[in-house]
């Protein structure tokens, strides 16, 4: 009912103001024919993830950083395999995030899933990234944060995604059994205290990942602890290689010893 309601209140505001003629990021008045539905000005602002990239989790580099591994994967190893991201986490990218998670703005979703597989095609043709995964599995919500917000917008954004790259998505696998407080004032250690145990592989559903190739789509990656519980929980159904993709991910910040 919650859903209906916001549904039916976006699809009237979208009669008024059709949101594909504003700038997702800044919300300036935008023409149609906009990369990524994105000013000129956000278009540049955004940091987008280059070549120099971590080769662990796939973020920017740091310039003072010497190496091909970003800070945060050499203090912390992980669980998953590797991972990509479309942009540095910045005051840019925040904004797109907030609107599509918290702006009730849904459409974003798909604007994101475009930038995602924009990314993978950048590195891969379009034949070598239909091979590289059997399926592609967004982080789930709690169901009770899901009815307040009415989506899951990694879900929307895998949608998307997949339908771009033509593998198969799936929402119904993994599900979110604990509601964990919100990471973003908590240190590395106490992320992954509070995500332990928040996920579960269905588990009629679990035969169906033995062996299987699994990219996980988030819209934001900060120290990897909800990605590594995720594929700590794949790999225990027998999951073969975890990878993931998030549209912005935390700077590399390189800190002294
Ligand atoms: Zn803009
Ligand atoms: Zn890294």
């Amino acid at each position: 009912m919650i859903k209906a309601l916001k549904e039916l209140a976006a699809g009237a505001a979208d009669l008024i103001c059709p949101p594909d003629l504003y700038c997702i990021c800044c919300g300036k008045i935008i023409d149609g024919s906009r990369t990524y539905r994105l000013c000129n000005e956000c278009m540049d602002s955004v940091k987008w993830a280059g070549e120099r990239v971590c080769s662990k989790c796939g973020k920017r580099l740091s310039d003072i950083d010497p190496g091909t591994v970003c800070f945060s994967c050499r203090e912390h190893p992980h669980i998953f395999d590797r991972g990509y991201t479309c942009a540095e986490y910045g005051t840019h990218e925040r904004a797109i995030v907030f609107s599509l998670k918290y702006g009730g703005r849904s459409d974003i979703a798909s604007v994101i899933g475009g930038i995602m597989a924009d990314r993978m095609l950048a590195l891969y043709s379009a034949d070598e990234l239909v091979c590289m995964y059997d399926i592609v599995l967004p982080v789930p919500l709690h169901h009770r944060r899901k009815l307040a917000r009415g989506y899951n917008q990694a879900a929307l954004i895998a949608e998307s995604f997949s339908r771009i790259a033509g593998i198969e998505c799936d929402d119904g696998i993994l599900r979110r059994v604990k509601e964990t407080h919100m990471m973003r004032s908590l240190t590395p250690d106490q992320r992954r205290d509070n995500i332990r145990g928040a996920f579960e592989v269905r588990k009629h559903r679990a035969g169906e990942l033995r062996g299987k190739s699994i990219l996980i789509i988030d819209d934001i990656y900060t120290t990897g602890a909800t990605i590594d519980e995720i594929a700590s929980v794949l790999r225990t159904a027998g999951a073969d290689r975890v990878e993931f993709i998030s549209f912005a991910s935390g700077a590399d910040v390189v800190k002294s010893a």
